[in-house]
């Protein structure tokens, strides 16, 4: 069974506004299931809907819409639809008072254009909104079912979750579901991660999808099951997939590092002091982003020029000066100092060059030193990140958790 989503609205076409409409109601039918094959995205004009309607349904069972529905003469969706399938617009009288109704629910004065709403023609059958205004509509013809729904999308989701989906459900007899599980990998590049889990797709019998971002990859694990022997071979999955990658896998199914570190601090009974220079308070950001860290996090200090690094940290002024502020000496300095003004037991610091200047040729643009301090023992780390400065300070936050997180696993 093919399924194609068609986006309309002028201010997508023109980068305006960004469409979240497409993604919504790809992953809502996942669920099902079914896959999408395209997503096209069109300006408000009657010609380009037009011919867009005929291309998906060319290659479609199932063609979902949505904009164009509401009143003002941009919104031409019912338009198209209707000269698609050769018919002839009007005015449905049950419909528009249905419509005026809602209008008055919600005190909205009901206009002679809010009639543009009301049209119909033979083959379509309206969606009612629950809260929003404009009704959607459904055609279900030689096969082929197109569905256009509201483009706002508080009532595009409305619709689409208690009105299309027990439709397609039913209409399509749909009932395997589709499973996911996903984890999340530091320390480790795509490829890389790749490489480890080469074997596990066919093994199990299931869909690998590997997402990259700047600082970590996030693997999705899929699979379509009648019933609970699903569950099974994904939690199997997971457990081959955790030897694959050791201590490179972060958590399953929205664990992040930082929540990580958190349970393995709490569980150490273990307090955490931060000293940032580069990273400007990122790594602080993401600890407390964790519900519940004060009770491991007592604190941080952005010492961004060197007098703070000396003054507040008591870092070494002939270090700055002999092996400069970036440097594993200076990190760990950093550290200690942190370590000791906020009274945690562990110290974990940054310094570095996020760029685009600053850079030299001994310490070029991405060179990170990171540094983590107990009072049994140090670690120091140096990187050399490549990308923007926002991804330089990303990846530096995400390494120094990362020393973190080895360090609290080791004990
Ligand atoms: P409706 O059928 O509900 O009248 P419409 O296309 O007429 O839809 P617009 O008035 O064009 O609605 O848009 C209403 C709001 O919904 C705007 O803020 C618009 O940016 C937003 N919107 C429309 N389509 C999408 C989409 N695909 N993704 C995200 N936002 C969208
Ligand atoms: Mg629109």
């Amino acid at each position: 069974m093919k399924f194609n989503i068609l986006i309309i609205g002028s201010e997508l076409t023109k980068g305006l506004a960004v469409d979240t409409n497409s993604r919504e109601i790809a992953l809502s039918l996942a669920k099902m299931g079914l896959v999408v094959n395209k997503v096209s995205i069109v300006s408000d004009s009657l010609d380009v809907i037009e011919d867009e309607i005929g291309v998906s349904l060319k290659s479609s069972d199932l063609l979902i819409i949505t904009g164009g529905l509401g009143p003002t003469m941009d919104d031409l969706t019912r338009e198209a639809l209707a000269h698609y399938f050769g018919e002839d617009l009007k005015i449905d009288p049950k419909l528009l008072g249905l419509i005026e109704d809602r209008y008055n629910l919600l005190r909205r004065e009901t206009k002679e254009v809010i009639k543009r709403q009301a049209e119909i023609f033979p083959g379509a059958q309206p969606i009612l909104p629950s809260t929003g205004t404009a009704p959607g509509l459904c055609i279900d013809k030689d096969g082929k079912v197109v569905i256009a729904l509201p483009g706002v999308p508080s009532e595009m989701k409305e619709m689409l979750q208690d009105q299309v989906i027990p439709f397609i459900e039913k209409r399509f007899s749909l009932s395997k579901r589709f499973l996911v599980k996903t984890a999340r990998v530091s320390g480790i590049n795509e490829v890389e991660v790749e490489e480890r889990i080469r074997g596990l797709e066919e093994e199990f019998m299931l869909d690998i999808s590997l997402i990259p971002h700047p600082e970590s990859v996030e693997i999705h694990l899929s699979l379509m099951a009648d019933g609970d022997g699903g569950r099974t071979i994904l939690d199997e999955a997971s457990r081959r997939l955790q030897e694959m990658l050791g201590e490179h896998l972060i958590g399953f199914d929205g664990v992040s590092l930082e929540e990580s570190i958190g349970m393995l601090l709490e569980a150490r009974k273990l307090t955490l002091a931060v000293a940032e220079s580069c990273t400007g308070g990122l790594i602080s950001k993401r600890i407390t982003d964790v519900s519940g860290s004060s009770k491991y996090f007592l604190g941080a200090v952005v010492s961004y020029a060197n007098e703070a690094k000396e003054r507040v940290l008591k870092v070494s002024k002939r270090h700055i000066e002999e092996l400069g502020a970036v440097s594993p000496e200076v990190a760990l300095d950093m550290a200690k100092g942190v370590a000791k003004a906020i009274s945690s037991d562990i110290g974990l610091s940054v310094t570095g060059i996020a760029g685009p200047s600053g850079g030299s040729e001994y310490k070029p643009v991405g060179t990170v030193d990171i540094a983590l301090w107990h009072l049994n023992g140090y670690l120091t780390d140096r990187h050399h990140f490549s990308g923007s400065r926002g991804e330089i300070r990303l990846k530096s936050s995400e390494a120094a958790l990362r020393m973190l997180r080895d360090f609290l696993l080791g004990g």
